[in-house]
C-alpha cells in the first residue's frame, strides 16, 4: 500500500471515530496534508464524516481549489484547513468541529486551558475567535480565505481555536495526534465548566511547566502509549481498522 493509501486510510477511519464519539455529527471535518506536495490538502468531498469512504476524498489547493476534472463538490468551510496549513507549516491535520461543550466558553469570552493532564495536547491556551470583529454580522461560515487566514491568526502558534457562535478547530502532526487532540478539547471543556460551577474558586489550571512535561511524554510516541493507544481504542469502537 502507498503511503497516500495507507493516509487515505487513516483519514476515512478518523471521520468514522470522530462521528463515533459525537465530536462531529452530520456536520464538521478533518484533513490531513498531502503527503508528498505540502502545497495540497487531503479533505472529503461535502458529506457527513460517519458516511465518508475513501472515494469521497479530494485533493485540495491550499486556496481551496480542485484539481482539475473534478466536480465534486467541496466542504464550502474547506478553507479553514488550506489557511491553517498555509500559516502553520509544521501541521498536518486539522480538525473542524461544532462538539457541544467547547461552544459556551466562546459566547462569554472565556477561552479554555487544560485542566487534566489527557488535555495537555491544547497546549498553555485554546484562544478566542470572533468572525465579526473584522467581517461583521455574516452566517458565520468560514466561507473564503480571508476569514480562514483571519481565523488562522487568531490561532497563531496555538493547537487550537475557538469560534465564536460555532465550534471550534484544532491542529495537530498526524491525524492521530489532532483527533486525540479534538476528543480532549471536548473533555476539557465539559470538566472546565463542571469546575466553574463548582465553586467560587478559581480553577486550578494545568502549568505551564506541566503542559511542556506532557507533551514532552506523548511526543516521544512508545507503543501501546499516548496517540497509538487511543487510536486503536477509537479504531476499534468504530468498527474501522486500526
Ligand atoms: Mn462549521
Amino acid at each position: 500500500m502507498s503511503t497516500l493509501d495507507k493516509l487515505i486510510g487513516d483519514l476515512v477511519a478518523a471521520n468514522r471515530i470522530l462521528a463515533n464519539e459525537h465530536i462531529v455529527d452530520g456536520f464538521g471535518h478533518i484533513s490531513v496534508r498531502h503527503p508528498t506536495d505540502p502545497s495540497k490538502f487531503l479533505l472529503s468531498r461535502a458529506r457527513s464524516p460517519e458516511l465518508i469512504e475513501a472515494e469521497d476524498i479530494m485533493v485540495l489547493d491550499l486556496d481551496g481549489s480542485k484539481q482539475p476534472g473534478d466536480d465534486r463538490k467541496p466542504y464550502l468551510e474547506r478553507f479553514i484547513h488550506g489557511a491553517v496549513y498555509e500559516r502553520r507549516p509544521e501541521v498536518q491535520s486539522v480538525v473542524h468541529s461544532h462538539s457541544r461543550s467547547v461552544i459556551p466558553f466562546g459566547l462569554v469570552g472565556e477561552t479554555i486551558r487544560p485542566v487534566v493532564h489527557s488535555s495537555g495536547t491544547l497546549g498553555y491556551e485554546v484562544p478566542l475567535w470572533d468572525t465579526r470583529t473584522k467581517f461583521g454580522d455574516t452566517n458565520l461560515l468560514v466561507s473564503s480565505m480571508a476569514m480562514g487566514r483571519d481565523m488562522a491568526d487568531a490561532m497563531a502558534g496555538n493547537n487550537g481555536v475557538l469560534m465564536r457562535g460555532h465550534g471550534s478547530t484544532v491542529v495537530g502532526k498526524s491525524i492521530q495526534e489532532v483527533v486525540y487532540t479534538a476528543y480532549y478539547l471536548e473533555w476539557n471543556a465539559s470538566l472546565q465548566l463542571q469546575a466553574s460551577m463548582l465553586s467560587r474558586n478559581p480553577i486550578n489550571f494545568l502549568t505551564k511547566g506541566e503542559v511542556d512535561s506532557i507533551i514532552g511524554r506523548i511526543s516521544d510516541g512508545l507503543p501501546g502509549e499516548g496517540f497509538s493507544r487511543a487510536w486503536d481504542y477509537w479504531c476499534r469502537r468504530a468498527g474501522v481498522a486500526g
